[in-house]
């Protein structure tokens, strides 16, 4: 983004144009739009702006710019159509302290005017940096189609009905009222005028604020490996409602960005000084949070129901008398194979899979080593990395050939995945040169598809 979008603030300040012709007076219809006090310089201005001076709508100095036109502006346009002129006037400009933007020349432009849907006091700017005028203006006709007309007589009767509707509970309760405002209410009575309109938000206020508190709901969400379209749609719709987001430490910046503006975003994956929260404090946070009536995400990396410790929370929820909701994500070792072009099972080569974890909260987790270690067999090991020694060893201890596939993936579907292929036996010291810094779950019995066809070519050409 090499141009900030930001709404500034014009009312009463000074903005000035240089200019008299057809680019004046499209910058100019813009502008007049404004409370801003507007000062045209032309030695040679169109009648239009003669007649905008003359009903006191702009003040109009009949001359070239001077040094010192400019001091106190806020905004600045060179609107010429002359580039000589254009330069000569923007220099002083910005000698003067103003911000300058040069008509149709981005590049000696300090900032750039938007095309724009005006319902004031919902404006919207649409910007394509100079790159496609012609996509900005299909944008705009296609919003201004799409938005009543009316839509800024509601949204400015109902801000000055905000500071009422603040005596509802913050959150699902407030955000229910004002889209029952702006969705049904507010369209039906402006059909019968202004009047109505207010009448319609005394009466919806008063309904609102006898309806029964509506309990808060929590939506245990699975958020994938980190690739946000990898989430599902129930995940964005949960995202996009959510009240609240209490998130763990292996979600992504890019997904936590997809919340709704509003969403008090709580990371539940460490503290202050890294150490993970306790699960008791994470179970409390989301009680707490939903009691007051929210719509609480608890936002889980992968699927939640795969190592995610979901039923002592589910277990938290219950107990508080409170519904919840699960939304699968994809789980890492789905994401994971699908980026070695492998499946997790296959026929004739392994009926099952097994999801392992590397360990549990008591220390190395232990498994059936003995059937693990049996040819064919596949297993997705997750939070593998620090246990890959001791899983190592008591595979091998239990007759499992040192030959084995073992792929280790280290931040599936991020920009800085890592793909390691190598062998139980060299399991370690393998993934520990590794250097591994992010998430890696390690694939027991699987190559990635490349690196086995070229080993099978390799075998056929030496038979
Ligand atoms: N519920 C999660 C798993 C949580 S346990 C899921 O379904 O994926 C945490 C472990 O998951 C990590 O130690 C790692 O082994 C694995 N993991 C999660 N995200 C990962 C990612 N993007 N890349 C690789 N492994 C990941």
């Amino acid at each position: 983004m090499k141009h900030f979008p930001i709404f500034l603030a014009v009312e009463g300040r000074r903005i000035v144009l240089a200019g008299g012709c057809d680019a004046a007076l499209a910058k100019l219809r813009l502008l007049l739009k404004t409370e801003a006090r507007l000062t045209v310089i032309a030695a040679d201005a169109a009648p239009e702006i003669h007649g905008w001076a003359a009903t006191g709508k702009l003040t109009l100095i009949q001359r070239a710019m001077e040094p010192g036109d400019t001091l106190c502006a806020s905004l600045f346009y060179a609107a010429h159509e002359d580039a000589v002129e254009d330069a000569r006037t923007a220099a002083i400009a910005h000698r003067d302290g103003a911000l300058v933007n040069i008509v149709d020349n981005l590049g000696d432009s300090q900032f750039i005017t938007p095309a724009i849907v005006d319902r004031d006091p919902v404006t919207i700017a649409i910007g394509t940096e100079g790159a496609a005028p012609v996509l900005a203006r299909a944008i705009k006709k296609d919003l201004e189609e799409r938005l009543p007309a009316s839509l800024g007589t509601l949204a400015r009767i109902g801000k000055s009905f905000r500071h009422m509707a603040e005596t509802l509970p913050f959150g699902a309760a407030r955000r229910d009222f004002w889209s029952d405002y702006y969705f049904n209410a507010g369209p039906r009575a402006i059909t019968q005028g202004e009047d109505a309109v207010r009448d319609a938000l005394d009466t919806l206020l008063h309904d609102h604020l006898n309806a029964d508190a509506k309990p808060g709901h929590v939506e245990f969400v699975g958020a994938g490996p980190g690739d946000p379209d990898l989430l599902t749609l129930k995940a964005r719709k949960a995202l996009d409602k959510a009240d609240v987001v209490i998130y763990d430490r292996l979600v992504t910046p890019e997904i936590l960005e997809l919340a709704r503006r509003e969403a008090v975003m709580i990371d539940a994956g460490k503290t202050g000084f890294g150490p993970a929260m306790a699960q008791d404090d994470i179970n409390a946070l989301i009680v707490q949070h939903a009691l007051q009536g929210l719509y609480v995400v608890r936002l889980k990396a992968g699927d939640p129901t795969v190592f995610g410790r979901l039923d002592e929370e589910v277990a938290a929820v219950e107990a508080a008398g409170l519904a919840f909701s699960i939304v699968p994500g994809i789980t890492a070792a789905s994401a994971a194979v699908a980026t070695i072009n492998q499946s997790l099972t296959q026929r004739g080569r392994n009926s099952a899979v097994r999801f392992i974890t590397g360990h549990d909260t008591k220390g190395y987790a232990d498994h059936d080593w003995k059937t693990l270690a049996e040819a064919g067999q596949v297993a997705a090991i997750y939070m593998g990395k620090k246990s890959a020694r001791f899983i190592q060893g008591r595979l091998l201890m239990h007759g499992a050939d040192p030959a084995t596939p073992v792929t280790i993936i280290e931040n599936v579907s991020r920009a800085d995945q890592r793909i390691i292929a190598t062998t139980l036996g060299e399991l370690e010291p393998t993934i520990s040169n590794a250097n591994l810094t992010g998430p890696a779950i390690t694939f027991l019995g699987l190559a990635p598809r490349g690196a086995l066809a070229a080993a099978t070519n390799l075998t056929q050409k030496a038979l």
